[in-house]
């Protein structure tokens, strides 16, 4: 096969990922982050991600998974859902499906930084504090302008360069996207009953609380999405109001919580590039999608888009290929948006038939074990 000379924008998870895959294919690999190498500290890092089985899998084969200090992973081997406005509760163990745990929770920056070192090892040619100011291309090749003035000419252009890629931009690539109208507030909480390895999800009509587990069996990540109005109340309160706030949504399932860091805000918003595919440049993960955080799925997508696209360029591809990789990724991401959307407008009605209708179809599918067992596996991914 011949090898090419791929040029990639963004070093979050999903461009060093593909970086360190497309290494171990062959090809040559020049990466441009504006930012720098990321390095995480002794605290838990705020931004967390739920990465499924397949996620993993991915990570394993790139040699990364290994890499990642056991101290800062999160394996959940339960989850727990509930209603807090009905009966409803579900309740999943990895157990149930043979399985040593359901996923783990990762720090991001965590990932990012074990990543970058395996892509530095694997002689990823880093350009690191530049943006990309221009794209031309023909049938042959995609060149690149740099806002420090630097040319660079490859055959392919891969930007995973996050929700607001300026690939995306430079391509003229249209989107489809909606407000959630909803912020996702999230910090490290303490907790005085140990978390058990379990992750929680109440869905309040204002939006779901996630306490997902640290490696600290005394501390949870929190990704509390509420209507904007409710999350910048809530934000506006001190740290003692915030956690009694946060007490009464817990039902007690996690004792006494006090507030173990900062809290960081971040609007919700669904996006969905028209096109992934322009030539030889094409997107992926955030640039090409983003999706509410409720089920934890949006770098799972992401890294999705990567194992797909390695199965790709591990052959003498075509445009054709790419082409089937573009229908392929962008069924998978519209499929993942409904449901999502489902989840949200199901548990966000205020409507009392709907409302009882909810906590009967979680009671059924806590009782029935063939579709416990398959809303678990479709978790595990
Ligand atoms: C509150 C919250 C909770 C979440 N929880 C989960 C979860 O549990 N599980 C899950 O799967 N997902 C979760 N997600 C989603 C997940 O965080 C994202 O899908 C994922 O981080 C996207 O990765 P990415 O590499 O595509 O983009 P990013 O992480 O955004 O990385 C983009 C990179 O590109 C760089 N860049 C940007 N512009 C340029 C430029 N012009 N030139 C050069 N470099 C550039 C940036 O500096 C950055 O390094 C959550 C999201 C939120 C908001």
């Amino acid at each position: 096969m011949k090898m090419k000379h791929m040029v990639l924008v963004g070093a979050g998870m999903v461009g060093l990922s593909l970086a360190v895959g497309l290494r171990q294919q062959g090809h040559r690999v020049t990466l441009i982050e504006r930012g720098q190498r990321p390095v995480f500290g002794t605290e838990p890092e705020l931004r967390v991600s739920a990465i499924a089985h397949t996620s993993r899998d991915l990570l394993v084969s790139l040699d990364t998974w290994q890499g990642l200090p056991a101290q800062r992973l999160g394996p959940y081997q339960a989850m727990e859902v509930w209603d807090y406005d009905s009966f409803g509760r579900i309740q999943f163990s990895a157990a149930e499906v043979n399985q040593d745990d359901l996923g783990s929770i990762v720090e991001n920056k965590v990932l990012e930084q074990i990543l970058w070192d395996r892509a530095l090892a694997a002689q990823v040619e880093f350009l690191t504090g530049v943006s990309v100011s221009a794209v031309e291309q023909d049938q042959q090749q995609v060149q690149l302008r740099l806002d420090d003035g630097r040319e660079i000419t490859a055959d392919y252009l891969f930007a995973a360069d996050g929700g607001k890629s300026t690939v995306r931009s430079l391509l003229h690539i249209p989107q489809t996207f909606w407000d959630y109208e909803q912020t996702a507030i999230v910090a490290t909480i303490a907790i005085s009953h140990p978390h058990q390895n379990t992750a929680r999800q109440v869905f309040l009509p204002t939006g779901p609380v996630a306490w997902l587990p640290l490696a600290d069996p005394n501390q949870v990540s929190l990704v509390w999405s509420a209507d904007t109005a409710r999350a910048q109340q809530l934000l506006a309160l001190s740290a003692e109001d915030f956690v009694r706030e946060l007490q009464v949504v817990s039902d007690q399932c996690l004792g006494d919580l006090s507030l173990h860091s900062e809290r960081l805000s971040f609007p919700l918003r669904m996006q969905y590039a028209q096109t992934w595919l322009v030539q030889r440049a094409l997107i992926l993960g955030d640039a090409a999608h983003t999706i509410h955080p409720l089920a934890g799925q949006g770098a799972n997508l992401g890294l999705a888009d990567v194992k797909s696209l390695l199965k790709v360029t591990a052959t003498e591809f075509s445009q054709r290929d790419l082409r089937d990789w573009e229908r392929e990724r962008k069924a998978a991401a519209v499929t993942m948006i409904g449901t999502m959307e489902a989840f949200k407008r199901g548990f966000g009605t205020p409507n009392p038939a709907l409302k009882f209708a909810r906590g009967l179809g979680l009671r059924v599918a806590d009782k029935f074990a063939p579709l416990k067992q398959t809303l678990i596996k479709s978790a595990l991914g």
